[in-house]
């Protein structure tokens, strides 16, 4: 499980995170909607730990996200367990961020040698095992090039399983696609939501988070403005903040 408690971020004067406040269960989906400029992509990057936050904690499965605690005191850990721990959380962007120079093997099986210390072997399996699910097995041996945009975001996310994640956080996944490709991977993501991982998803699509998610968190300004069940969030708002979102992208 995923717990946010309290945390607040700000770059100079302004306040991009205020007092967040989220509980996600082990297993759960969680979709993040919201205007621009409200916080969504900081506070994904807050649970890796990719930006640190000014005051509150994250923890996954009890461990605290970049810090250790000592008494009452925390401390930031070092670069090297940062990383470390940071593979708990896997992360999917909007624009794939697959490695150029590397096939689409070798960009899966990276991480798992480097930062786990994986056999070369024990990757490999894995990684053919990843790309059967997500429909890639003829294109391990391609470069990144040379797939399409749906193709290469689905590549990224075997990726990140590669790594056996306790969650994936992904930002915007399909924002980037020709609106051909968009199913393909978000029919990846509901598959991975059947079978039990953690996800939290930053997402435009809403009907899609109708569909897959267990709760949609309503974002503005910083603030969570509410949070419930997709029937509560996008039939039933109660907050008329997120009802005037609702108006304009519905
Ligand atoms: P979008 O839907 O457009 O992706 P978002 O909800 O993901 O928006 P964030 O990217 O989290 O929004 O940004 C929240 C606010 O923080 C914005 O006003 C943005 O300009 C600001 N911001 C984000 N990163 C930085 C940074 N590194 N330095 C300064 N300001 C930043
Ligand atoms: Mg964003």
């Amino acid at each position: 499980a995923v717990r946010i408690h309290g945390i607040s971020k700000s770059f100079g004067t302004l306040k991009v995170l205020d007092d967040v406040e989220l509980n996600l269960p082990a297993g759960s989906v969680t979709a993040i909607i919201g205007p621009s400029g409200s916080g969504k992509s900081t506070l994904l990057r807050a649970i890796n730990h990719l930006e640190r936050v000014d005051s509150g904690f994250i923890s996954v499965d009890g461990e605290l996200v970049g810090y250790t605690q000592k008494g009452e005191v925390l401390y930031e850990l070092k670069e090297k367990d940062i990383l470390k721990r940071r593979t708990d959380i896997g992360m999917v962007f909007q624009n794939f961020n697959l490695f150029p120079h590397l096939t689409v093997l070798e960009n899966i099986i990276e991480a798992p040698i480097q930062v786990r210390g994986v056999s070369r072997d024990e990757a490999t399996a894995l990684a053919q095992e990843l790309l059967a699910r997500v429909g890639l097995s003829d294109k391990i041996d391609a470069y990144p090039r040379q797939l399409s945009g749906g193709q290469q975001q689905r590549v990224a996310i075997a990726r990140a399983l590669a790594l056996r994640p306790k969650v994936l956080l992904f930002d915007e996944p399909t924002s980037a696609l020709d609106p051909e490709l968009v199913g393909e991977v978000l029919d990846v993501i509901k598959e991975l939501a059947r079978t039990g991982t953690t996800l939290v998803i930053v997402t435009h699509e809403i009907g899609f988070a109708r569909e897959v998610a267990d709760s949609i968190v309503f974002m503005e300004g910083g603030h969570v403005i509410e949070a419930g069940t997709p029937t509560q969030i996008l039939n039933d708002a109660r907050h008329p903040r997120t009802r005037a979102f609702l108006a304009k992208v519905l």
